[in-house]
């Protein structure tokens, strides 16, 4: 039987690893985006490395994913104008590259038509 390793995520969480992080509770996480692709790039992660995206998430806890949206209106707020963009990406094949549920929260002067940009 092999352990899996903690995510990159869990260790942040862990303080094992440094970033940036703008806020914590005891179930969230949030705390800047290594390669911003915005403005402000902010990752809105639950503690748990139990969900691996968003479907087993809303499956799962459905109170914490409302969590994470809530945190990141806040966020966004706080850190920009209000106005935000929300993206979960889900597989592989849609750019997911850490397996640990996580929002990228995205604000300041995005422009229509740059969604699939990201
Ligand atoms: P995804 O590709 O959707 O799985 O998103 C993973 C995100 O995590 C990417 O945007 C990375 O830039 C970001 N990332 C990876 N490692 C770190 C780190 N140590 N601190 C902050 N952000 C990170």
């Amino acid at each position: 039987m092999s352990e899996q390793e903690p995510s990159v995520f869990s260790r942040i969480v862990a303080r094992e690893i440094p970033a940036d992080i703008v806020f914590e509770n005891e179930r969230v996480i949030a705390f800047r985006d290594i390669a911003p692709k915005a403005p402000i790039h902010l990752l809105v992660v639950p503690k748990t490395e139990r969900y691996r995206d968003v479907a087993e998430l809303a499956a799962g806890d459905p109170g914490l994913l409302a969590e994470l949206v809530e945190t990141a209106s806040t966020l966004a707020r706080e850190h920009s104008d209000g106005d935000f963009r929300l993206v979960f990406n889900s597989g592989a094949g849609a750019g997911q590259t850490v397996f640990h549920v996580h929002a990228h929260l995205l604000s300041g002067g995005l422009e229509e038509g740059t969604l699939g940009k990201l």
